[in-house]
């Protein structure tokens, strides 16, 4: 039987985080920020700005740079594609998952230049059914038509059901249950005991993968 999962790209199947930080790092140095001002960084970037065009119209006021923050938010996403990695557990993962009959896709909300490096040069774009990039389609998670994309870029409809696993609530997990899938949220902070409304909540990727396959076993 063919089963469908979908995940979410940032802070799912690739650690943004650790990307961001080694960026301020590089960022710091460049603008002549130091310390505080990696930490600054990280501080904006933790409040969760919906937008980088926001973030870096904040970043370009705080430390009086002459640099367009347009400008500054097209450096970073030409950057941040080369900072991050997919970890070789993680594609171990999902090579398992298709190998055990799952139909493996991945939906993204962001650009097409920053999702897409990002995609090609950790190799995810390449191991994996179909992907959908919220600014190539010009709709968004947690829009129905975009996991519909996904689905059918990985030969499957959301008729036929599935799971969803991603770090954000509003956009994969509400967006997930609404393409009346089964949800995975991977919640970082780790908060036992706490209510949401996935179906399963765990603190890694790895995590989901294994339930992804004792639920492949059971059915
Ligand atoms: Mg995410």
């Amino acid at each position: 039987m063919r089963r469908l999962v979908l995940f979410d790209l940032d802070g799912t199947l690739i650690d943004l985080d650790a990307a961001f930080a080694l960026w301020a790092e590089e960022f710091a140095e460049e603008h002549r920020l130091g310390h505080k001002g990696v930490d600054h960084l990280i501080k904006l970037n933790r409040d969760g700005l919906p937008h980088r065009e926001l973030f870096f119209a904040k970043v370009r006021e705080r430390f009086r740079l002459s640099t367009p923050a347009a400008s500054l938010w097209a450096a970073y996403r030409r950057r941040m594609p080369r900072l991050v990695k997919c970890r070789a557990e993680v594609m171990t993962g999902l090579a398992e998952l298709r190998a055990a009959g799952w139909r493996v896709g991945i939906i993204t909300n962001g650009t097409p230049d920053n999702q897409m490096a990002k995609l090609q040069r950790t190799g995810l774009a390449e191991a994996v059914d179909g992907y959908a990039v919220s600014g190539l389609e010009g709709i968004r998670k947690p829009d129905v038509g975009l996991f519909e994309i996904a689905a059918q870029r990985c030969g499957m409809r959301l008729a036929e059901g599935g799971w969803m696993v991603g770090d954000t609530l509003a956009a994969d997990v509400e967006g997930g249950r609404r393409a009346g899938l089964r949800t995975v949220w991977i919640d970082h902070t780790v908060r036992p005991g706490e209510e949401h409304p996935a179906d399963h909540a765990v603190s890694d990727v790895m995590q989901a993968i294994a339930l992804l396959h004792e639920y492949g076993s059971r059915s």
